[in-house]
């Protein structure tokens, strides 16, 4: 997998930390073998491999994590990203029946899509009306009236006399058979073929003029790998969707193809179908995607606990350090560090019982302070880190300039730093609680 050969990348790497040049190429090669293993577009993988490598390149090394845990943790935030960030919902109509038309080539899944989706809207409290408009093959409407009786579900079809042969006609009379029945949702099943064909595409995009749709989907087969880009922007060129739903996850499929068909359409990920059952159905996860796009197993939850673990390693060790009153301006960067967390996590924490307390004190942190803090923090030496009484004139004026304040800056960071520590001891020495120090506001 990609964690195991970036493990081995980086084995001379441990402890030092440090990305270098030469290993995040070495991580990039990694990278690139692992997407086009999972059948993603050379295209959309040379754009990502790039895009990776920047965030590598300007990423603070974490000290929570080992370097190949780290970019592994880049490589997946960004594959997230770009699969979507949180799930698209269906857009509903404000007024009339909702109208989604699935489109798609035969064989891709739609049939039995329209049923789990049929499903999944009742669920929710819908009452959807399934349209049979694939009157190209001979069992295609029986096909849907099967899935429809088994989700209990039902379907406008043609008869005999009344609509055979005319796909069009069938899916503009379904919308007022839908209005007349009561049902808010029509989902319309259309013919497909074994290849994108122009007839096909007429008829597809007929339907959609006849029914002015409010989500065309396109379905694709998961498994068909490379050829998902082609028949993808076929597709998008021919009838337009506003999304897209996977189907046969539940096989052996890496998933490449929803990356390459986002990356290359813009268009987002809908629904998963993963399975013959009508259960095997659920909304699209870009997280879950993005796991198995790169194969990592347990990785991901790993490295949360790596994360979490170094958070509470960090705060005993201030602790201690407080209370032997052995506290240098590294901790205090770190604590103001520690706040600044905080400080984006104070709404939820706010609504915690017990921490409304702290609410003011975390609106009122400011982050610019924190930047500020840290620049003149790093503009000094270890030495003057650690025993800030070094520091005399030459040495402020020398960390302005590098931190590019003011000494005044930096004689009031000085002062409110020598408070803190004194606070610190005399609350360590008093027994009671170290709190948030020289938090400014
Ligand atoms: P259509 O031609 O696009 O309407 O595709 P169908 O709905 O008829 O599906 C084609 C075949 O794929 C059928 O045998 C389905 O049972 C099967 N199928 C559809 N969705 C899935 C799925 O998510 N997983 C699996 N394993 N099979 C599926
Ligand atoms: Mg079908």
């Amino acid at each position: 997998t990609l964690s195991d050969r970036l493990a081995d990348t980086f084995k001379n790497l441990r402890g030092k930390g440090r990305l270098s040049e030469a290993d995040i190429d070495a991580t990039a090669r990694e990278i690139r073998i692992a997407l086009l293993e999972a059948d993603v577009a050379l295209p959309v993988v040379r754009e990502f491999v790039a895009a990776v490598k920047e965030r590598a390149r300007g990423e603070e090394v974490s000290q929570a994590l080992n370097p190949a845990q780290q970019v592994v943790k880049i490589v997946n935030d960004e594959l997230v990203s770009i699969l979507g960030g949180e799930t698209r919902r269906l857009r509903y109509a404000k007024t009339g029946p909702t109208v989604i038309m699935l489109a798609g080539l035969q064989g891709a899944g739609k049939t039995t899509l329209a049923a789990k989706l049929a499903l999944w809207l009742k669920e929710q409290g819908k009452s959807p009306l399934l349209v049979a408009c694939d009157l190209q093959r001979p069992n295609a409407v029986n096909q849907l009236q099967v899935n429809g009786e088994r989700v209990g579900v039902p379907v406008f079809a043609p008869e005999p006399g009344n609509g055979v042969g005319d796909p069009v006609g069938v899916a503009r009379r379904s919308i007022d058979e839908a209005k007349r029945t009561l049902h808010d949702v029509v989902i319309i099943d259309t013919a497909g073929r074994l290849g994108v064909d122009a007839e096909m595409m007429k008829q597809a995009v007929d339907i959609r003029d006849a029914t002015q749709p409010d989500e065309v989907l396109f379905v694709v087969d998961a498994m068909i790998g490379q050829d998902a880009v082609t028949t993808a922007q076929a597709f998008l060129d021919g009838v337009g969707y506003d999304g897209v739903v996977l189907t046969k996850l539940d096989g052996d499929a890496r998933g490449g193809a929803a990356l390459s068909i986002v990356s290359l359409t813009g268009k987002p990920v809908i629904f998963a179908s993963n399975g013959e059952k009508m259960t095997d159905f659920d909304l699209f996860h870009p997280d879950r995607m993005a796991g198995r796009i790169l194969d990592m197993g347990d990785m991901l939850t790993l490295i949360e606990q790596a994360e979490k673990a170094f958070d509470a390693e960090e705060s005993a060790a201030a602790a201690a350090k407080v209370a032997s009153g052995d506290f240098t301006l590294d901790d205090f960067l770190q604590q103001m560090q520690q706040l600044r967390k905080l400080g984006s996590m104070s709404k939820l924490m706010g609504m915690l019982p017990g921490m409304g307390q702290f609410r003011e004190q975390l609106a009122n942190f400011d982050d610019r302070e924190i930047d500020r803090i840290q620049a003149i923090i790093q503009s000094m030496t270890p030495a003057e880190r650690a025993n800030p009484k070094i520091i005399d004139g030459s040495r402020r004026s020398r960390i302005a300039r590098g931190a590019g304040r003011a000494v005044s800056d930096v004689n009031q960071l000085i002062e409110r730093f020598t408070e803190a520590a004194k606070m610190m001891r005399q609350l360590a020495s008093g027994g009671g609680m170290p709190g948030m120090p020289g938090a400014p506001g």
